[in-house]
């Protein structure tokens, strides 16, 4: 049987609750904050591990992000993944979606000819969904974005994966090689496996390439290939609570609630 290899793209984010933008750059500071895997890229790794159980898959993770990924990414390795790969200059800093996309195109053609590239639904900092489809478009395959639930037929080398629609689901196949965007939330990240934690963080199955290992034209990475450009951004108003107490008799209480309720029919 030919062995399916699977390319899962995750990203380290900074936890929601400790974001904060420099206001002179326009940037999510990242250095003073601390860091978590993107939590939809668990849920894009429990889909590839699956393949893995069921058809002996391996599965590569990649990423593209600082050094300070490479603890995070280990993680996954002790969940089963195979190997990390890690897309990591200077150069590739300042990079939009398209920049993005194009550098984890260019390190998916350097690992080799993966069967399924699988991505989380979205980024928890960035946020724009745009990358998935970025990367089919790069490499100029297929795509199935959003599914619940992920199938593939070796035989018919197709993959068929679920997607909620309102009311129901839809059920869409597309031939392999495909890129896939996983639903957050749409099953349950296996723990780490405590027999493989120690090699996972200690073994070499970790991989970094710069921009030319990867053999990226400078004009389509970081900086210069990033023609988005962030014109302003503001606090958004947080709505203070009114914090009213009613008080008095059980009565008398009912009745001021049912006034004050009544103002918002
Ligand atoms: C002008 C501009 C400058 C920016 N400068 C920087 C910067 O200097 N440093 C910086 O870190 N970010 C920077 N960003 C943010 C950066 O563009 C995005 O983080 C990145 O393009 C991914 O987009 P997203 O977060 O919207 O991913 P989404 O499209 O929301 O993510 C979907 C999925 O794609 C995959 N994915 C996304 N990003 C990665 C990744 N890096 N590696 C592997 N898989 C990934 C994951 O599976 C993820 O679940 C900048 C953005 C702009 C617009």
């Amino acid at each position: 049987m030919t062995e399916l290899m699977v390319v899962v793209c995750m990203k380290v984010v900074p936890k929601p609750e400790e974001i904060r933008v420099d206001p002179e750059t326009r940037r999510i500071e990242r250095g003073q904050v601390r860091s978590e895997i993107n939590p939809p890229d668990m849920n894009a790794l429990e889909v590839a591990l699956r393949l893995k159980d069921l058809h002996q898959a391996r599965v590569v993770i990649l990423s593209m992000g600082p050094p300070l990924f490479e603890e995070y990414l280990r993680v996954g390795l002790a969940m089963g993944a195979d190997e990390v790969v890690l897309l990591s200059d200077q150069l590739f800093a300042g990079a939009d979606t398209l920049a993005t996309t194009y550098t984890l195109a260019k390190g998916i053609e350097k690992i080799g000819q993966p069967d399924l590239i699988i991505c989380g639904e979205e980024s928890s900092d960035g946020a724009t969904g745009q990358v998935p489809p970025g990367i089919a478009e790069w490499l100029d395959q297929p795509q199935i974005t959003l599914v619940a639930d992920l199938e593939v037929d070796l035989q018919r080398q197709v993959v068929r994966g679920r997607r909620e629609i309102g009311g129901g689901f839809e059920v869409l196949e597309a031939p392999m090689p495909a890129v896939i965007s996983v639903k957050t939330a749409s099953n349950e990240p296996r723990f780490m496996d405590y027999e493989i934690k120690e090699d996972a963080f200690t073994g070499k199955n970790l991989t970094v390439w710069t921009h030319e290992d990867i053999e990226s034209d400078k004009e389509y990475i970081g900086t210069p290939g990033s023609p988005t450009i962030v014109s302003g951004f503001e606090q958004a108003a947080v709505r203070e609570r009114k914090r009213q107490f009613l008080t008095g008799a059980r009565d008398e209480v009912i009745r001021k609630l049912v006034d004050v309720l009544r103002e918002y029919l």
